[in-house]
């Protein structure tokens, strides 16, 4: 027993222990939640296009419930699938462009369950140092090579694609826009090494699904690189307000996952009214296109006046904001007194982030107003002064 009381003894040593507290939605206010009796503006969610509480997905899902029950069951190859499976797959395929789609339950199944199942003891992946704990998690089940590159370095990914040149499998795999960072993969140039190398690219469109493109298809799309993607992954979980995840590419990539991938295979199909939810969300995402331009500006505006008044602000063009402290405690007590201020937004610590670079981590939403995110901005002026992150 002796080693749990010494590792959670280090953890709260080094400020790093993490809790779980319980948060309320508030009907009819999207973009506030309720903490221990408080309504804090929630800037921690990732909620981007405010459609969690929209009313049509929840009657999807709410007939769905009543016809289709609670549970699916068993997993999709036994007997969970659903006709809105088809219905849903095809329109995501159609939506991205792609020949084939397959559901998976969560986004870290999707990408854990699909690089698991493509990579292999012979290949080799090659992940950017800042991506997703999933897709890292996928590198270990697929027993592949880990070639990991420095965050961006084009340079530095070249040099190990040319290391490993005469692997046979070579996948390379990004996020889009980083979660923890809110700063974009540099697709061009990761496309021209693909075609260089013979490799098979990968990107995780969690955080800029929904969000760019005229139709919400992501930065692929809005790059005019979707075409140049072999695998494209998506969840629900985030932009679409509800839950699951999306897996895009050809009939073949389609077919060996649902042979080889192993979260896919050995776990149960989403409860039945989840993908008719999604169904609905995807046709809201698709026709929305005011969410969209919305957050983007709503983005900008708060990333330029946390810049302006002197704090480390990372990432351009997307929703999250993050704002470097460097030091856990004051990461901490930077979300505390945003807490006592009315403002839910979370510190981000070591492991998620590396070592003295913790944050706070704002997400923005469509839901919020542009008054409501300037009086923020004030109070995290305030704060940060208070606390000697930023100097007059
Ligand atoms: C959130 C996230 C995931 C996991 O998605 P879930 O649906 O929440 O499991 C995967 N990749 C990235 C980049 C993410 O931010």
């Amino acid at each position: 027993m002796n080693w749990f009381d010494n590792e959670l003894r280090q953890l709260q040593q080094d400020s790093r222990e993490r809790t779980i507290r319980s948060c309320r939605t508030l009907s009819g206010a999207a973009g506030y939640m309720e903490r221990e009796a408080r309504t804090l503006l929630n800037l921690s969610s990732n909620d981007y296009l405010g459609l969690s509480g929209h009313p049509d997905i929840i009657d999807a899902m709410r007939a769905s419930l009543l016809a289709d029950g609670a549970g699916a069951g068993a997993s999709r190859l036994v007997t969970g699938s659903r006709p809105v499976y088809e219905l849903l797959e095809q329109a995501l395929a159609e939506w991205q462009g792609c020949e084939a789609a397959l559901v998976f339950a969560n986004g870290y199944m999707a990408n854990a369950g699909t690089i698991g199942a493509l990579a292999g003891r012979d290949g080799v992946v090659f992940s950017d140092k800042l991506n997703h704990a999933s897709i890292t998690d996928g590198i270990v089940f697929s027993r592949a090579e880990h070639a990991r590159y420095r965050h961006n370095d084009m340079d530095h990914l070249r040099t190990l694609l040319t290391k490993y040149r005469d692997k046979q499998r070579k996948l390379i795999v990004t996020d889009a826009v980083f979660s923890m960072d809110g700063d974009q993969a540099r697709l061009h140039e990761l496309v021209e090494l693909k075609r260089e190398f013979g490799a098979m690219l990968m990107v995780d469109e969690a955080h800029s699904g929904g969000i760019y493109s005229s139709k919400g298809e992501g930065l692929c799309r809005q790059l005019g690189l979707h075409g140049e993607v072999d695998i494209h992954m998506g969840t629900f979980s985030k932009a679409f307000g509800v839950y699951g995840a999306y897996i895009c590419g050809s009939r073949q990539l389609i077919r060996l996952l649902v042979n080889k991938s192993r979260p896919l295979i050995y776990s149960t199909a989403l409860p039945p009214s989840v993908p008719a939810g999604i169904m609905k969300a995807l046709g809201l995402v698709q026709s929305q296109h005011w969410r969209r331009e919305k957050l983007l500006k709503a983005s900008q505006f708060f990333r330029s006046a946390l810049r302006n008044d002197g704090f480390q602000i990372g990432g351009e063009n997307s929703p999250i904001v993050p704002l470097v402290v460097g030091d856990n405690g004051t990461a901490l007590r930077f979300s505390a007194e945003l807490e006592t201020q009315g403002i839910g937004a979370v510190a981000i610590r070591p492991p998620t982030v590396p070592a003295g670079t913790a944050r706070i981590r704002f997400s923005l939403s469509a839901a919020h107003s542009e008054q409501e995110l300037e009086s923020a901005a004030l109070t995290i002026r305030k704060i940060g002064f208070r606390l000697g992150v930023i100097s007059e």
